[in-house]
C-alpha cells in the first residue's frame, strides 16, 4: 500500500494570537517540523495546504514537498484541495495538523498499520485531567476512562476520505469518515505529540543547554600530510594526529557531546583504536549529532574560534561552515566560525600548531 501525507497549514491560529505556524523551534518554523515529522516511512510523499498567496513562502523552505496548494475557507475545504493534489498511485493518505511538530515516527507507523488492517485509524491518548461536561445546572463529571483524546496524523484510504470530505464539515478525518459509515480505529498516540495552540505551549516546552570544546594539534613533520580543518582540505602544513587531526571538528564534537553531558570525543573514539587511524573527523561529528538526537536533542547553533598564526583561513571560511553544516544536517547560518592569531605568544604563537575553541547550543522539547 502506498502512503502519502497532507499537512494542513491553512488555519489562522487565532487562539495563539499570531501566526503560530511561523513561530520557530530551533530556528525552524513549527509547520516545517510538522511536515518533516510526517515525512517518515512508510509515508512516501508529503504535501502542504497553505493560506492562499503564501505558497512561495512555504516552498522556499520545503523544496521537497510533494505539492503545495492553497487552502479554502474551512478545514474541510482545505483538506479537499489537498486530497485533489495527492500524486497518482497513492492508495492511502495520512493527514496531519501543521501545529503538531513533535509527532514521533512510531505514531506515523502505527497509524499506517491501522489503515492497512482496518481501513482508517487515528492516534489517541487517554485523558489525564478530570473531564467534566457542561450541563444546564453547572457541570457533571464524565468517566475519564470512557474518553479518548484524538491526535493527528489520521489515516484513511484516499478514495474513502475524498468521499467523506465531499459531504462533511467535521473537525477531523475520523469524524468525517463516520459520516459515510467508516469507523477509524484508535492506535496509541503520545502526549509528546502536542498541538501548539497557545503561545505558552512553545515557551514552556523547550530546554536549552550549552557545551564547550577545545582541541589543539601540533603541525606534522610529514611535508606530504594534508591540512584538514572544518571538514575541508586547506592549503598549508598538515596537523599531526591519529585521525585526520581536524581540530575544528574535534572541538565542535566535544562541545556537542558536552552540552548533552554525553562524554567526550576521546571516550567515544579513542586514539588507541586502529579503526580511527586517519579517520575522517566528519564521521565523529556526525555520530555525535546522531547520539544526542537519539536523546531528543537538536543543535541550535555552534560557534568556533580557530587560533593559528598560519594559514589564513578567511578565504576558506564559507566552505568550512558549509562542510560543518552538512555534517550535522544544519544550515550554514547556524555555524559561526572565526579565526585569530595568538599574537606570536606561546606555542601557538611560535607556529607549533593550531588550537580551536567551540561552543554548541542544543535544545529539546518537553511537554
Ligand atoms: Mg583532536
Amino acid at each position: 500500500m502506498k502512503f502519502c501525507g497532507i499537512v494542513l497549514a491553512a488555519g489562522s491560529g487565532t487562539r495563539f494570537g499570531g501566526d503560530k505556524l511561523w513561530q520557530t523551534i530551533g530556528g525552524e518554523p513549527v509547520w516545517l517540523r510538522s511536515w518533516r515529522a510526517l515525512s517518515v516511512p512508510p509515508v512516501e510523499a508529503v504535501g502542504l495546504v497553505v493560506p492562499a498567496g503564501t505558497e512561495g513562502r512555504f516552498s522556499a523552505l520545503a523544496p521537497g514537498a510533494a505539492f503545495i496548494v492553497a487552502g479554502g475557507e474551512t478545514r474541510t475545504q482545505s483538506l479537499a484541495r489537498g486530497l485533489r493534489a495527492v500524486p497518482t498511485g497513492c492508495d492511502a493518505v495520512l493527514v496531519h495538523d501543521a501545529a503538531r511538530p513533535f509527532c514521533p515516527p512510531d505514531i506515523v507507523a502505527r497509524v499506517a498499520a491501522g489503515v492497512e488492517s482496518d481501513r482508517a485509524a487515528f492516534p489517541a491518548v487517554p485523558a489525564v485531567d478530570t473531564v467534566r461536561m457542561k450541563t444546564a445546572h453547572g457541570t457533571s463529571i464524565i468517566d475519564r476512562d470512557s474518553v479518548l483524546l484524538a491526535q493527528t496524523p489520521q489515516g484513511a484510504m484516499l478514495e474513502d476520505l475524498r468521499r467523506a470530505a465531499a459531504s462533511s464539515e467535521a473537525t477531523d478525518e475520523a469524524a468525517m469518515l463516520e459520516g459515510i459509515g467508516i469507523y477509524a480505529i484508535p492506535v496509541p498516540g503520545d502526549p509528546v505529540n502536542k498541538k501548539i495552540t497557545f503561545a505558552e505551549d512553545l515557551r514552556l516546552s523547550s530546554e536549552t543547554r550549552v557545551g564547550i570544546g577545545y582541541d589543539s594539534h601540533r603541525f606534522s613533520d610529514d611535508p606530504n600530510r594534508p591540512l584538514w580543518l572544518g571538514g575541508i582540505e586547506v592549503p598549508g602544513r598538515g596537523l599531526a594526529g591519529h585521525s585526520d587531526a581536524d581540530a575544528v571538528l574535534h572541538a565542535i564534537t566535544d562541545a556537542i557531546l558536552g552540552a548533552a553531558a554525553m562524554g567526550d570525543i576521546g571516550e567515544h573514539y579513542p586514539d588507541t583504536d586502529p579503526r580511527w587511524k586517519d579517520a575522517c573527523s566528519g564521521q565523529f561529528l556526525a555520530a555525535a549529532g546522531q547520539l544526542i538526537a537519539a536523546d531528543g536533542w537538536y543543535i541550535v547553533s555552534t560557534d568556533v574560534t580557530v587560533i593559528a598564526e598560519s594559514p589564513k583561513l578567511a578565504p576558506h571560511r564559507a566552505a568550512m561552515r558549509a562542510a560543518i553544516a552538512e555534517c550535522l544536517g544544519l544550515d550554514p547560518s547556524q555555524i559561526g566560525l572565526k579565526a585569530t592569531t595568538n599574537e606570536r605568544m606561546g606555542s601557538i604563537g611560535r607556529g607549533e600548531g593550531i588550537a580551536c575553541m567551540a561552543v554548541a547550543t542544543i535544545a529539546r522539547t518537553h511537554v
